[in-house]
């Protein structure tokens, strides 16, 4: 008798894993570029495939154009499904902060959304990535998130975000990640005692520090 395959357990919270999350997810690559996706594995319950919160995130990548890439995807896809009747409240609340910078030309404007949109996706591909390099899970751990690409109306953030992006940009004993896709995301990180690291880059520009306590 063949002895049985390892039973695989949720990155998220340990349960047994019924499917796999792609990380990040799979909707943020245009077509041509999901060469090999990172997976874990992942129960149902912290599966989102497709959910709103992947969409919305996709639409906050792409929107400020990046790059060529992006802005063809957005076009081509992000646009379609945020301006679907059931985002309509989103967009709604988009329309109604937006607001034009008028003193750089050509930059086009700027809007409020809520920070979950983003606190939450980086939540979830720092605790798969934290799962890919230390076998461990990381439920309980305490969460953060870090970035300036997206100014937040609190300065004093932002102040420790550029100091905590700075110093992991900077710091030689990051480890370069394996993601295959760099021109969409690529990430470095670093696993000591008491903390993992990851520097997520979307579009080479678009930098996140996500940030796990250990203990
Ligand atoms: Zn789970």
């Amino acid at each position: 008798m063949a002895l049985q395959k390892e039973m695989k357990i949720c990155y998220w919270c340990g349960k047994l894993a019924t499917s796999v999350e792609h990380f990040p997810p799979k909707g943020i690559f245009p077509s041509e570029h999901r060469k090999n996706l990172l997976t874990v594995p992942s129960c149902d319950e912290h599966n989102s495939a497709n959910s709103k919160t992947d969409e919305r995130f996709r639409f906050l990548l792409h929107a400020p154009e990046p790059s060529e890439l992006a802005k063809k995807w957005y076009e081509e896809k992000t646009k379609k499904a945020i301006y679907r009747e059931e985002e309509r409240v989103f967009m709604e609340g988009i329309a109604k902060t937006s607001k034009p910078i008028d003193d750089i030309p050509g930059i086009g404007g700027t809007f409020i959304f809520e920070a979950t949109i983003i606190n939450d996706t980086i939540e979830k591909i720092t605790r798969a990535a934290f799962y890919r390099h230390s076998g461990s899970i990381s439920l309980g751990m305490e969460y953060r998130c870090f970035y300036t690409c997206f100014p937040d109306t609190d300065p004093a953030y932002n102040e420790m975000a550029f100091k905590t992006l700075e110093l992991a940009r900077t710091d030689e004993k990051m480890i370069q990640g394996d993601a295959e896709n760099p021109q969409i995301f690529d990430y470095k990180y670093r696993l000591d005692e008491n903390t993992f690291v990851v520097l997520h880059k979307f579009h080479v520009v678009q930098e996140f520090i996500g940030l796990l306590k250990l203990k």
